[in-house]
């Protein structure tokens, strides 16, 4: 059984790039009828906040990304205490005792001669009296993982195809803060391996780091924490960019609260990000089975996907058009029913403009100053309007034997005196709404 996992920070609002993580890893568990995990990575307690946790909850509620189970990293601060121990007890981890000042003057020098700026592991050849110095002299230790250098890297990936890391070329990861907090890279392998996470899918940003955590895994399993005996499939996907290069200040880089307020319909944004960066045509498709079924790692492309706030829009009218009024009906106002919603919605591309076309159906409206001409015609209107079951049509019909006026002559002034607008919904749809009494009372408005 798959189980994939979706696992922010909790130290801000979600963006595109995360709801794009979360809606691939809710696709491919529901793709196989397995389980999508929400895990909360607030291991850091100073940045981590309680409202970016309800905030992230809700957010995929809003977008249907219901997750199967919750996890939290601040509750779970034993375990990795314990592979801590177990890793340690392996030889795998060591303690450092460079501060940040030093350690970023060994990565200037090391840069200044050319070399990539790989720790040097002076940590590992301290010895014990000088371990101690340093521990005398207050010095607190973090901690590094050792990476095996006798061990190539290399997996699959679901996206990126065969991978291949000499760990040598890599800084042997900081895992534990002087204060005995945890970084991020080995409380995620502990988890994925506790969790039964068999599939890892995330953005291309952890190529580098799943390199390590594949040594986490194996030196994990090797110390026996955990009862897997194999490691998750990898998969990275291409990161989002935005229509003008990087994601800038659009759309696209706020969080998915900007969405909602904008008018962004989630069904919009899950038929965007389901199918952007991949092979097939972006389409505004509100069935999720359709969006599931056609849901596959092989179809996505290793370019940058370029998100684009104009698309979305795009998406979003085309959406809208398909809602039905059980999915909107909180959402419009008072008093417009099933058929006032099938009147409007081919004009919206917001669904939050419905009250703006409703108003014109409820009155009062405007209406604009008719040529003499003009006014002898809905005059004539008056004199012809009988109400049935299709009264525009029947108006029209009668109106056009009567006057001889077709197209743009003979609709626009009717438009104008009974909605008061240029444009707008089907007529035909429209007068029904606005009624008998009210539709002969603007026409006799007009025509006077
Ligand atoms: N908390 C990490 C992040 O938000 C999770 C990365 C992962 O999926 O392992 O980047």
């Amino acid at each position: 059984m798959i189980t994939t996992r979706f696992a922010p920070s909790p130290t801000g609002r979600l963006h595109v790039g995360n709801i794009r993580t979360a809606l691939h890893n809710w696709m491919l568990a529901r793709k196989s009828g397995g389980r999508f995990l929400l895990r909360i990575d607030d291991t850091d307690a100073e940045r981590s906040r309680e409202e970016f946790v309800d905030a992230i909850r809700a957010d995929l509620a809003w977008l249907g990304l219901a997750p199967d189970g919750e996890e939290r990293q601040s509750q779970r601060l034993a375990i990795y205490d314990a592979a801590f121990v177990a890793l340690r007890a392996a030889g795998r981890v060591y303690p450092c005792y460079e501060s940040g000042q030093e350690l970023d003057l060994k990565r200037k020098i090391a840069l200044g001669r050319g070399l990539p700026p790989i720790y040097d592991r002076a940590a590992l050849a301290l010895s014990d009296a000088e371990r101690a110095a340093k521990e005398a002299a207050g010095i607190a230790p973090h901690w590094r993982f050792q990476l095996d250098h006798a061990e190539p890297i290399e997996w699959e990936d679901g996206i990126r195809g065969h991978q291949h890391f000499d760990p040598a070329a890599l800084s042997d990861p900081v895992i534990r803060r002087a204060d005995g907090s945890w970084l991020y890279m080995l409380p995620s392998a502990v988890d994925d391996i506790d969790m039964g996470v068999t599939h890892v899918l995330r953005g291309e940003d952890h190529v580098s780091n799943t390199a390590v955590q594949i040594q986490m895994f194996t030196a994990l399993l090797a110390a026996q924490h955990g009862a897997r005996q194999n490691l998750p499939h990898f998969a990275h996907e291409a990161l989002l960019v935005g229509s003008e290069g990087k994601l800038s200040k659009r759309l696209g880089a706020l969080g998915c609260d900007a969405f909602r307020n904008k008018g962004i319909e989630p069904q919009a944004l899950v038929a965007l990000l389901a199918r952007l960066g991949t092979s097939l045509p972006v389409e505004p498709i509100a069935d999720r089975a359709a969006l599931i079924e056609s849901f596959d790692l092989s179809i996505f492309g290793r370019a940058p996907a370029r998100f684009d706030d104009a698309e979305l829009e795009r998406i979003n009218k085309a959406i809208i058009h398909q809602l039905e009024f059980a999915e909107v009906k909180d959402r419009l106002p008072g008093g417009m029913d099933e058929a006032g919603w099938h009147a409007v919605r081919p004009n919206l591309s917001h669904v939050g403009e419905a009250g703006e076309w409703w108003r014109h159906v409820t009155g009062p409206i405007e209406q604009p100053d008719f040529s003499g001409e003009d006014r002898a015609y809905l005059a004539e209107a008056v004199r012809l309007f009988v109400w049935g079951d299709d009264p525009w049509h029947a108006l029209t019909g009668a109106l056009k034997d009567a006057t001889g006026r077709k197209g743009k002559a003979l609709f626009l002034p009717l438009r104008q005196a009974l909605t008061g607008m240029d444009h707008g919904p089907d007529m035909a749809e429209l007068l029904p709404l606005i009624g008998d009494a009210e539709a002969r009372a603007r026409l006799e408005r007009a025509a006077t």
